[in-house]
Order: C-alpha cells, then sequence, then structure tokens
C-alpha cells in the first residue's frame, strides 16, 4: 500500500487547465456532456470487456450514470459503474493530455474562441472541462473485477498538482465530485441538470438517474429524506433500435421531441448503413416548410451523433441545400466525438454519406408518391425548394426531374399533379417538344394568349408559375427523358410535325398583302420592337408579343432586378393575329385614331404576358379615347 502523493500536472495540461479556469464563460455547460460522455464510454468498455468475462460486472449488469446535486453545499457528483481506472491510468489519464500539440493548438486560438467553451469541447481534453465550473474535482475509480482496495482517489484543484491516494471502493467504476465554483452554482439545481442532459443525453443507452436531497419525498424515522432517483433521460437511442421494434407513435414522438414542430412529420426513413462505413440515419420529412425556407443559410434540421453521443445540431454537411426541409439525427461509428465542422467540411467520408443520404431522401419522396394525398402536401410545400436541385445536384437531376408535378392545361385544374412521364404518355404524334408557359400565377397561365393554338389543336401545355420557374427551365431543365422544353411564349412558334401547311402558306401570303400595314405599325412603335409580324399562334387574342430563345422573360428579370443585376434591354416582337375583327379593322383607321389602337394593343400584350407598363396613365388615356369614339 502506498502513502498519499503529490504529482505534478504535464506542462500541457497545465497551460490548458490556466486556459479553463481563467478564460471560459460561454457554453460552460459542455463539461456535462464531456463528463456523460465518458461515463458511457466506460460503461460500453465494461460491457465490451465482460463479453469474455461475466466476472467484471461484479454481480450487476445493469450499468447505469448517477448524478447527484446538492444545490446547499454546491456539489455536484458524477458516478457510473463502468470500467473505472487502476492508479496508474488515473496518473496518466488525469495527469496527461493524450494526444500531443492539443495545448499548442489551443494557445493559437483567438481570444474570442478562447472564451467558448464549445470550441474547447473539441479537442480532447474533456475531463479536464471539469475545472470551467469547480474550484475542487475529488475522483474516486476502481477497475472492474479487482480487490476493493484497489481503489483510487485524485483530487486537484486544477493549480498545477494534483494528488492520489489508495481508497477502499466497494464498488466498481468511477465517481467524479465536483465542488462548483461560487459562479457556477446553478450546475447544482435539479432543473438545470435535467435541462442540460435533455439537450446532450436524452437518447444515450445508458439510463442517467439524478437524485436530489429536495426531490426526496420517502422519510426515514426520524424524519429525515430519504433519497428517491429520479430517471432523467430515455436511456436509448431511438434510432439504434430496430425498425420493427420502433412504433409509429415513437417515431412521430422523435420527430416532435428533436423538431419542436407540434405538427407530425408526412414520412420518415430510418437506415442503418454497415461496412466499410458504419452509420445510422433517422431523416424525417415535414409537413410544412418554415417561415425561413428561402434563406439559404437559415437553420438545418440534421443533428450529428457520435455513437449515441450528441455532437452538434444544425449540421449542413450532410445534405445538399435544396433539401434543407429534412429533419434527423445521423450517428456516425466512423467519426470522433471531437469532430468540429471545420473537420466535417475536408472529411471524405462525409461526403460520401451525404451522397448516400441524398438518395435515401429522394428514395423516401419516390415511396410517398405513392401516397398522392401525401405527396401533394408535400409538393405543395416544398416542390419548389426542391427545384432548386436540379441546379445542384447533376447526378440525381433525372430522379429530381421526375419527382416534379405541374399544373397542365390536359386538365386545367388548380392542382399540381401532374408528372413530366404523364405529360410524354400524352403525347399527340408528330409532337417532338415538351411545351410550357411561364406566368404569375395559375389563372394568368391558363389564360395566356400563347396557348390558345395549343388549346385548338388539343396540345397539352404545362403551366409554370412558380417565382423560379423560368430561371430553371431556362438554365436546368432543357430535356426530359430525350424530349425538348420548350416555353411557348418564346421564339418561332414550332408545333413539330402537326404544323398545319396551309395555315402556314395562308400566312405567309397574308404577310406579302399587308406589307404596308406592317410598316405602318412598325413606325408607331418604333424601336421598342425587334419585329412586328403576322401570327397564326392567336385564336382568340388580337395580338401578343414573344421574345426570342435566349432572351430573358419578365419573371426572370424581375428576380435580376430584384438582385440589383444590371440587364440588357431585349425588345419583344410584336405578333398580330390576321383573323381577328380587330386587326382586320385596323388598317381603315387613320392618324390619332391609328396610333392609339396600336399602342393600346402593344400594352394589352405586355400586360398578358405578365409584364410592366412604362406609362399606364398614358395606357388608360388611350382606351378612354377608343371609349369616346365608341367604334374602330
Ligand atoms: P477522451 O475521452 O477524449 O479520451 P477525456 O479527457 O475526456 O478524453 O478523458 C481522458 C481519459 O480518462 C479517458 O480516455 C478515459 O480513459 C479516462 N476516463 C475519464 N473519465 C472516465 C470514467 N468515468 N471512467 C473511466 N475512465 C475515465
Ligand atoms: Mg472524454
Amino acid at each position: 500500500m502506498y502513502k498519499k502523493k503529490f504529482l505534478s500536472f504535464q506542462t500541457e495540461v497545465k497551460q490548458l487547465l490556466h486556459l479553463m479556469i481563467n478564460s471560459l464563460y460561454s457554453n460552460r455547460e459542455i463539461f456535462i456532456r464531456e463528463l456523460i460522455s465518458n461515463a458511457v464510454d466506460a460503461c460500453d468498455k465494461l460491457h465490451y470487456n465482460a463479453l469474455n468475462n461475466d466476472a467484471l460486472y461484479e454481480g450487476d449488469q445493469n450499468l447505469f450514470i448517477e448524478i447527484e446535486v446538492n444545490n446547499k453545499n454546491n456539489i455536484l457528483v458524477i458516478r457510473d459503474n463502468g470500467i473505472g481506472m487502476t492508479k496508474e491510468e488515473v496518473i496518466s489519464n488525469l495527469g496527461t493530455i493524450a494526444k500531443s500539440g492539443t495545448a499548442d493548438f489551443l494557445a493559437k486560438l483567438s481570444e474570442q474562441q478562447k472564451k467558448d467553451a464549445k470550441l474547447i469541447g473539441q479537442f480532447g481534453v474533456g475531463f479536464y472541462s471539469a475545472f470551467i465550473v469547480s474550484s475542487e474535482v475529488t475522483v474516486r475509480t476502481r477497475l472492474a473485477g479487482t480487490k476493493f482496495k484497489n481503489g483510487t482517489q485524485w483530487y486537484s484543484k486544477g493549480e498545477g498538482e494534483f494528488s492520489i491516494e489508495p481508497l477502499m471502493l466497494n464498488k466498481h467504476g468511477t465517481e467524479i465530485i465536483l465542488k462548483l465554483k461560487n459562479n457556477a452554482k446553478e450546475f447544482s439545481e435539479e432543473y438545470k441538470i435535467k435541462e442540460i442532459i435533455k439537450k446532450y443525453s436524452d437518447h444515450i443507452n445508458i439510463p442517467v438517474k439524478m437524485i436530489t436531497v429536495q426531490n426526496s419525498k420517502i422519510k426515514d424515522k426520524y424524519g429525515k429524506n430519504l433519497p428517491t432517483w429520479l430517471s432523467v433521460n430515455e436511456a436509448n437511442a431511438l434510432w439504434k433500435k430496430n425498425k420493427n421494434e420502433i412504433s409509429d407513435d415513437e417515431y412521430k414522438n422523435f420527430y416532435k421531441h428533436i423538431t419542436n414542430d407540434y405538427m407530425e412529420p408526412l414520412t420518415w426513413s430510418h437506415n442503418k448503413v454497415e461496412g466499410n462505413l458504419e452509420y445510422t440515419s433517422l431523416l424525417y420529412l415535414p409537413s410544412r416548410a418554415p417561415i425561413d425556407i428561402y434563406q439559404k443559410e437559415g437553420i438545418r434540421g440534421l443533428k450529428l451523433y457520435v455513437q449515441r453521443i450528441f455532437i452538434m445540431d444544425n449540421i449542413d454537411q450532410f445534405l445538399p441545400i435544396y433539401l434543407r426541409f429534412i429533419k434527423g439525427v445521423i450517428d456516425s461509428n466512423d467519426l470522433s466525438i471531437n469532430v468540429s465542422r471545420e473537420i466535417l467540411q475536408k472529411n471524405p467520408q462525409v461526403e460520401k454519406i451525404k451522397s448516400a443520404l441524398t438518395k435515401r431522401v429522394l428514395d423516401m419522396f419516390n415511396k410517398l408518391a405513392k401516397d398522392e394525398k401525401n405527396y401533394q402536401k408535400f409538393f405543395d410545400q416544398f416542390g419548389s425548394i426542391l427545384k432548386e436541385g436540379l441546379s445542384e445536384d447533376y447526378v440525381n437531376h433525372a430522379n429530381i426531374a421526375s419527382l416534379l408535378r405541374f399544373y397542365t392545361t390536359y386538365n386545367d385544374k388548380h392542382i399540381q399533379n401532374q408528372t413530366l412521364d404523364n405529360y410524354i404518355s400524352r403525347m399527340k404524334e408528330g409532337q417532338h417538344k415538351i411545351y410550357y408557359v411561364v406566368s404569375d400565377s395559375f389563372k394568368s397561365a391558363c389564360n395566356s394568349p400563347h396557348i390558345e393554338i395549343f388549346r385548338k389543336k388539343g396540345i397539352e401545355v404545362l403551366l409554370l408559375v412558380d417565382r423560379i420557374d423560368e430561371w430553371v427551365m431556362m438554365n436546368h431543365l432543357t430535356e426530359f427523358k430525350n424530349k425538348k422544353f420548350s416555353d411557348i411564349s418564346k421564339g418561332d412558334l414550332d408545333l413539330g410535325n402537326i404544323e398545319d401547311d396551309k395555315e402556314k402558306k395562308n400566312l405567309i401570303e397574308h404577310t406579302k398583302s399587308k406589307e404596308n400595314l406592317i410598316s405602318r405599325i412598325k413606325k408607331v412603335l418604333g424601336d421598342r420592337v425587334a419585329d412586328v409580324r403576322f401570327t397564326h399562334r392567336l385564336v382568340d387574342s388580337p395580338a401578343c408579343i414573344v421574345i426570342s430563345e435566349k432572351d430573358m422573360g419578365f419573371q426572370m428579370r424581375r428576380i435580376m432586378e430584384a438582385a440589383n443585376q444590371i440587364l440588357p434591354n431585349t425588345k419583344p416582337i410584336f405578333e398580330i393575329n390576321p383573323q381577328h375583327l380587330i386587326i382586320i379593322k385596323l388598317e381603315k383607321n387613320i392618324d390619332q385614331k391609328f396610333n392609339d389602337l396600336i399602342e393600346v394593343l402593344f400594352n394589352q400584350a405586355i400586360l398578358a404576358k405578365g409584364g410592366t407598363l412604362e406609362d399606364p396613365v398614358n395606357y388608360i388615356k388611350r382606351i378612354n379615347n377608343l371609349l369616346l369614339n365608341d367604334s374602330i
């Protein structure tokens, strides 16, 4: 038996303790996570070692963590019945830092970083974080499977040295007694500890029990409170259980627990991956989008665990931005619990997990698509975000495109529920392209003048009304299953083989015979238009504007202008319908009336395309002039 002795901390530890004691004041609570994580490790180690040697349990296989709070004396005790330590282990584990260079690294942190305990917690110096809040720390420990007398007591004020002495301990495991500093009294309050454990350790697989003098209801014969233990955590990592052992309600409750969403998720996907990379993921699709969904830097819903220990939340490295609305948990067996965001960013394992999770999420959507009603809810909430994926995710491009749903002239219903495959299956013989029109609202898309010829010929047109649709379609969705997309308000009318030769011939002849009218119109509109011509794309409308295929339409211009982009001035082509009565009668008019008519038709065409008028008052005046002179 040795006598109590005093030993000096390794220099690196001294530096570290100096920092712990003097600098840290934000996120101090992380010391609890660190000490509990050590206790869980100790329990896991005992479980593992006892696989070949039952005797290590010393008769009790129930491993647990106990927390005792005493707010009268400012004492917090964290106790486990895990593996424990020998005297030699105590000296090296609680007197040195295993990883060399850690203190150097810490010294290089900025003053601001030094104040944040969260950062310190990432460097694998967990035990020493006890000194952030404690003026004295005592550790009592005995290795499982050794004799009572082999216990060790370690004690330090964190000031350069520690003492160790032998101790009789009838229980194996480790007890850490913290004498809290005056400014850290809150950590001896039951509610505070509960809150922290709920946050960090609710779903670790070791039960955490807590005792306070106040929560005891049982009295002994002298009327003194007897200790009663409260369970403070769920004690099971839900995602680690087998799927068939988890009820839908449990899944839903867990979702609410991690998101604080009061609504239920639409669906979820729970997977364990084994092999080269080992991780478990439990991903949820919420039933509604948060208000800040368009802020790409906003809160993300994924939490990272490493072996059931909570590491950090709001992580964005495991899913692409266009899936930012997915919530859930990733638990990796390969990452270190000291992993930081910076490390995650550079880690090739993380890249692999990210691409696997992306596929899982898209699979989850594909499965949900079989349930039309819920898929509709999903698409209404998140469809426009999903579309961003067409620009971000080349690998899954085709998959994302087939997950999209559209309004269409096929049914003219105000429900986005038609797929591109639906469209292709209904394409007419001789039709080569998928036609669409972009507008600001469903109604205006339905009534777009450009659609008239398509309706007449029974050719389906997709009606796109999302803010980003024009941009997506121009740049990132130009083809689907070898069919090209065509914006029917841009470029020449192209109906493929459905084109009627007779109609075309008529148009050419008409143009020849009315050259004079065209040049009169051009004179009125001047350099506001690129061209004026007859068209056969209109049925009920007298006129419309079209722009060239490469030019931006009004929707995209508005987005770009809002982003302070300087845009080239594009001029539309003004197209007129030779069959329309107004156009037929137009020729007879001269002077001011002819001018008014052309101005009005041109402005109408801009309005119908969703544009804004440069001079609305002037437009109204001209209409009023025409109303006064009632006939044309
Ligand atoms: P890390 O956990 O990253 O190794 P820590 O500073 O948290 O670093 O702990 C140092 C070492 O002390 C651990 O690796 C472990 O060997 C030992 N240790 C700490 N707490 C316990 C405990 N409750 N039971 C057994 N060993 C412990
Ligand atoms: Mg640790």
